[in-house]
């Protein structure tokens, strides 16, 4: 099928994040774990690609971003979306600015807008401020983040330095008076020069105005949830002639792994509430792994019965997190965790688990790249953002959900085996 719209997120969770919420309306999305090698074949209306750029330096961010524009080109799209973090994780540096002009260069594009707004999650824009919950994102805990702190709320002023060409506000005024208006109050900007504009949401109703407004720009970035309306809207428009709806992915066998490595505050109590319910749970310690090596995690393994859906977890309070990291260094800890799930989920895999619940980004990317994962396949939704999705791992289906660290309610590890 000709793709209909190419995406491109900066890190991996973001992307089934994104995939997730356009397959809320019926239309199949792949995802694609990196660039493929080979060109496009079998696209689905709607691809991903995802990549790992959100801190990378920004010359190597917007050359990877480049050469997924390309491919995605290369299947047919005329529509393109930069997704990035709802909490708008980047530096003075990029890499959202960067990568945002460079595709609009190579679209011959002068205007593009900003909406990271995503108000399920409660991330909202509000005169071009951006909201955590009630809580500015600068007082929010992104304000402690390890690579991209974000110590200002302003949206403007935090795109600005990443940019060479103005940056401009459509504010909720103007969205409430809906897409015509919007549309008008852009090209107003455009005349003036306003290449990017960055544009209020603090509802669904608001992301639904905005799509309508800027659903034939070239290039539009933001969050997921801005591109949550689009696929309705070009099937409305005729832009997307939907064929057969995707027949309801399932997989074969009911034996279950569930693999933690994020160790945010919401990662932690899904884990407690897990634990609770009495199914079997392991606890990795980083410290463990250092001496040991995962065999002993293996070994626990291969003893359980996987229809139990055993959990397996790294995840630990930020005293456990320091005390690792100052006696391994930050980077050896997170590897050695990282290192040990995705070795947990290829021999549960070859155990003849069929089903793999993933927690945390990181360690999502380097279970799917130990099981040889390069497309995924969108299915139901699990909890805003966090789909169930299905691929293909050394000639066996499987079906992974891989939850970004603050996305869930506390009973996720549940919720996503029951809704399978
Ligand atoms: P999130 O989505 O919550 O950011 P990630 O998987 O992206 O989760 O990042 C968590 C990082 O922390 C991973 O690199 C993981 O290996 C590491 N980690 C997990 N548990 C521990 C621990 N107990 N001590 C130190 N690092 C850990």
């Amino acid at each position: 099928m000709t793709t209909v719209m190419g995406c491109i997120a900066d890190d991996f969770t973001g992307a089934t994040d994104l995939a997730g919420l356009l397959a809320r309306s019926g239309a199949p999305v792949s995802l694609r774990i990196g660039i493929p090698d080979a060109p496009p074949a079998d696209t689905a209306a709607f691809e991903v690609i995802a990549l790992k750029c959100r801190t990378a330096p920004a010359a190597q961010a917007v050359a990877e971003c480049r050469a997924a524009l390309a491919w995605l080109k290369r299947a047919g799209a005329q529509r393109f979306f930069w997704k990035y973090c709802s909490t708008f994780d980047s530096t003075p540096k990029g890499n959202i600015g960067p990568v945002a002009e460079a595709l609009m260069a190579d679209l011959g594009t002068s205007q593009t807008i900003y909406c990271p707004a995503f108000p399920e999650n409660g991330r909202a824009v509000f005169m071009g401020h951006l909201f955590v919950g009630r809580e500015l994102l600068a007082h929010s805990p992104m304000k402690d983040h390890p690579l991209t702190p974000m110590r200002d709320s302003n949206l403007m002023r935090l795109l600005q330095p990443q940019v060479t060409r103005p940056v401009g506000l459509a504010d909720r005024f103007t969205v409430a008076k809906g897409a015509d208006a919007l549309r008008a109050e852009l090209a107003e900007l455009d005349s003036a020069g306003v290449a990017h504009v960055v544009v209020d949401a603090v509802s669904n109703d608001d992301l639904a105005v905005i799509a309508q407004a800027c659903r034939h720009m070239p290039l539009v970035t933001g969050g997921s949830a801005l591109a949550m309306p689009l696929p309705a809207l070009y099937m409305a428009d005729g832009t997307w002639a939907a064929g057969q709806a995707p027949a309801p992915a399932t997989v074969a066998a009911r034996k279950a792994v569930i693999l933690s490595g994020s160790c945010s505050a919401m990662t932690q109590a899904q884990v407690a509430a897990y634990v609770e319910t009495g199914a079997p749970w392991l606890r990795l310690d980083p410290l463990e792994l250092a001496r040991h090596g995962h065999g002993p995690a293996l070994h626990w393994l291969q003893q359980q019965d996987l229809a139990a859906a055993p959990l397996i977890y790294a995840t630990a309070d930020p005293a456990h997190v320091r005390e690792a990291q100052q006696k391994l260094g930050r980077a050896r800890a997170g590897e050695i965790v990282e290192q040990a799930l995705a070795a947990c989920a290829t021999a549960a895999r070859d155990a003849g688990a069929r089903t793999i619940v993933v927690a945390g980004g990181e360690t999502a990317g380097a279970v799917t790249q130990a099981l040889g994962v390069t497309r995924l396949d969108t299915g139901q939704e699990i909890a805003p953002g966090v789909p169930w999705t299905f691929c293909n791992s050394q000639g066996h289906r499987l079906a992974l959900a891989l939850k970004s660290g603050n996305f869930g309610a506390e009973t996720f590890f549940r919720d996503a085996l029951e809704r399978l």
